[in-house]
């Protein structure tokens, strides 16, 4: 009997036992255990990719799909499992020198969770199919309430698709709240959406996505911070209302993907509030796309002045300048935790909260149209308001890990990225002054550079309008030859980019982004001790750069 549930004639096989045996739970620990060692063996702590052939070049996807079918007979997971893992080889991993981008590593507790959730494959759209992850939701929604101070017995929210689907739903709350009649009648076309130019793609995407379409999206300038530009705000949201639009919903981007720049949610609400109220309108819904730089809410409580985690002392006066900023969080209406980020768990695990749980209701359908599910005697946790019907229980690793690394591992790691990437600005501009950090008000995990060629082209007249379009034009050629020579050899150290830092005023009255470099430090195991190593890499790179650069000035390329 043993041999037959073992073989694959007979189907149970496939799948862990219903009475517990110890059999069956051994050989499902030996699986799992094939492929962590298996990983382990790829890994190189000094590359930043896993070990393994893997050659995407050519014709690499359309061959794929030319020879992959799916064999007649199963193959035992043993087997199945070599196949994974060679998936992986040389695939990216967040060694010490993975600096690139928000990418991060899923920590033990965050994939556990994940695992838990797998074990019952509980459906998260009704706790009596779910009720593991709709008890694990309840719980981080409320301690997640507590850490940005909305008031927990008020606030609501649920996992979603990520930062993009919490800036997407905050959108249909916007929509649906300053005209009730959307979601029978459709969507109006006088409603207005306002964020910074440093926001993320996500509220374009959403705008196209609700049909209210991207016309409608109105732009607001940054300062010199990346923060949002609140004047501009105001007057681009009278301009609207003259007009005859209506301005529904604003993103204050706190904590940008690029610059770290972080909106003052404060001022932004206060504005908006009176701009609508002036015109005899009610206050736009404001959504705080914390989706990055809401974890830095974990230093809400932090006893700045007795220090008791003992961190350095640029370290916390970087880390009490980005509390100072994000301590408004909790004036916005709705926000998000992208776990899958400084969460540290698995993606894909983001949070939406939302400050008043009730808004939700507008959203949710009528008992008539779920005939399957919810609004029963029994059941009491139904997420009809959801754009997804199925949802996973990633609620479970999000639990999984606020409970394993509690408030203070969180700090911890949160002042660690903080504290590199202040080593590495101190670094940088000893040992290469001709690499200027663009975002130097805004301490955090990410610091961007970039270099200049000789004459009067640099930051500060970039700044103040004073180059011409062609003199940043050929600043931007020098810093994406860096990016070139950086991209040949991300294996060995892995830095990011970003072709939009700022936009800066010319001479000649264009507007211009700027390209800039990019440290992103989100791997644990980058340490202060790197720093050195990874600069004196760069003082290389930067050598060939401008060597490159002289070259297609000879040649009168550039
Ligand atoms: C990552 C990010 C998003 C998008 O989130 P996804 O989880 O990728 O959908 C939106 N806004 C900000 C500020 C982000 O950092």
């Amino acid at each position: 009997m043993e041999m037959e549930r073992l073989s694959n004639t007979d189907v149970r096989g496939f799948f862990p036992s219903d009475d517990g045996n110890k059999q069956d739970r051994n050989r499902f620990l030996e699986l799992i255990s094939q492929i962590v060692s298996g990983v382990d063996q790829l890994k190189d702590a000094d590359s930043v990719y896993l070990k393994g052939e893997k050659d995407r070049s050519g014709n690499f996807y359309g061959e794929l799909i030319r020879t992959s079918e799916i064999p007649q007979i199963g193959s035992p997971q043993e087997q199945v499992n070599e196949e994974l893992l060679k998936l992986l080889h040389g695939h990216p991993y967040h060694t010490k020198y993975f600096l690139t981008n928000i990418l991060p590593m899923a920590s033990i507790p965050g994939i556990l969770g994940m695992l838990t959730a797998f074990m019952v494959n509980g459906n998260n759209l009704w706790d009596v199919y779910g009720p593991a992850g709709a008890e694990a939701e309840v719980k981080v929604i409320g301690m997640m309430s507590r850490l940005v101070d909305y008031d927990h017995t008020r606030s609501g929210g649920y996992t979603t698709w990520g930062g993009q689907g919490a800036i997407f739903t905050g959108l249909r709350l916007a929509i649906v709240k300053h005209a009730g009649m959307a979601s029978r009648a459709g969507v109006p076309h006088n409603l207005y959406a306002f964020c910074s130019e440093a926001a993320h793609y996500s509220l374009y995407k959403s705008m196209e996505a609700t049909g209210l379409g991207s016309n409608n999206l109105i732009k607001v300038k940054t300062l010199q911070d990346s923060s949002m530009d609140v004047a501009d705000l105001r007057q681009k949201m009278e301009n609207v209302i003259l007009r005859g639009g209506i301005p529904i919903y604003i993103v204050a981007t706190t904590g940008t993907t690029d610059a770290m720049g972080i909106d003052n949610v404060r001022d932004v609400y206060e504005e908006a509030e009176k701009v609508n109220r002036n015109a005899g309108l009610s206050r736009p819904h404001i959504h705080a796309d914390s989706a990055l730089g809401g974890f830095f809410a974990f230093f809400n409580a932090y006893d700045f002045a007795n220090n008791p985690l003992q961190f350095e002392q640029r370290t916390l006066q970087a880390l009490q300048a980005i509390q100072s900023k994000m301590k408004h969080l909790h004036l916005a209406d709705s926000l998000c935790f992208d776990f899958q980020k400084l969460g540290q768990t698995p993606y894909s695990t983001s949070l939406f909260l939302v400050k008043n749980a009730a808004d939700l209701k507008l959203l949710d359908l009528d008992p008539d149209e779920t005939p399957y599910v919810g609004h029963r005697g029994y059941g009491q946790y139904h997420t009809g308001y959801t754009l997804e019907c199925t949802r996973m229980a990633s609620s479970i690793s999000i639990y999984s890990a606020l409970l394993a690394f509690g408030v203070e591992g969180y700090q911890r790691l949160l002042a660690q990225f903080v504290e590199i990437n202040e080593e590495f600005r101190r670094v940088l501009a000893l040992e290469l002054p001709e690499a200027i950090i663009v975002n130097p008000d805004n301490p955090g995990i990410i610091t961007l550079f970039r270099i200049y060629d000789e004459g009067g082209m640099n930051y500060a007249n970039e700044l103040n309008g004073n180059c011409t379009t062609y003199e940043v034009n050929h600043t931007n050629r020098l810093n994406e030859i860096l990016f070139e020579l950086l991209g040949k050899q991300r294996d060995r150290i892995f830095f990011g980019d970003t072709k939009k830092h700022l936009y800066v005023p010319t001479r000649d009255g264009q507007k211009i982004a700027l390209y800039a470099s990019k440290l992103f430090v989100i791997s644990p195991h980058t340490q202060k001790e790197h720093i050195q190593e990874i600069v004196s890499y760069l003082k290389e790179q930067i050598t060939q750069a401008y060597e490159q650069n002289d070259l297609a000035k000879l040649g009168g390329t550039v």
